[in-house]
């Protein structure tokens, strides 16, 4: 836990963003359908919001990862409408279960060590002169 808020964080920090500025998309990723820890792992999502683990009572519990990092990165200034993620049901979804989806992606989970590469990426705008995040300038990938 906590990747994508060091990742804000290191967004605001070294390159001066705006946290109203960020947009965030969880793309595909393994769902609480096919995640699941021991019970001792899993009690700290349930501290983080007890909607993370469903089936808390479980021996091996569900673990929904996925509202985990919404909680997180809302915590950190994220805001609400600005997280892309299984959540949103006014978009067309592009947070598909890669457990659940074998024809079109790798699983850690379901596929074990012999699990493929999968890719994240993120990108700022620059404002000639101004700081990241701006509402006008170029693209910059990352
Ligand atoms: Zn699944």
């Amino acid at each position: 836990m906590g990747v994508a808020t060091a990742t804000v964080d290191a967004m605001v920090t070294n390159f001066g963003c705006r946290h109203s500025d960020i947009v965030v998309a969880v793309g595909p990723s393994v769902g609480a359908c096919c995640f699941t820890l021991d019970k001792e792992q899993a009690a700290d999502f349930i501290t983080l919001h007890p909607d993370c683990v469903p089936d808390p009572e479980s021996a091996k519990p569900h673990v929904d990862i996925r509202l985990a990092n919404r909680v997180l990165l809302q915590q950190c200034g994220i805001l609400p409408d600005h997280i892309h993620d299984n959540m949103v049901m006014d978009r067309p979804s592009v947070t598909p279960c890669t457990s659940c989806n074998p024809e079109d992606f790798f699983s850690h989970v379901r596929d074990g060590v012999n699990f493929g590469t999968q890719v994240g990426f993120l990108w700022m705008t620059v404002e000639q002169g101004g700081a990241p995040g701006s509402q006008t300038g170029r693209e910059e990938g990352l």
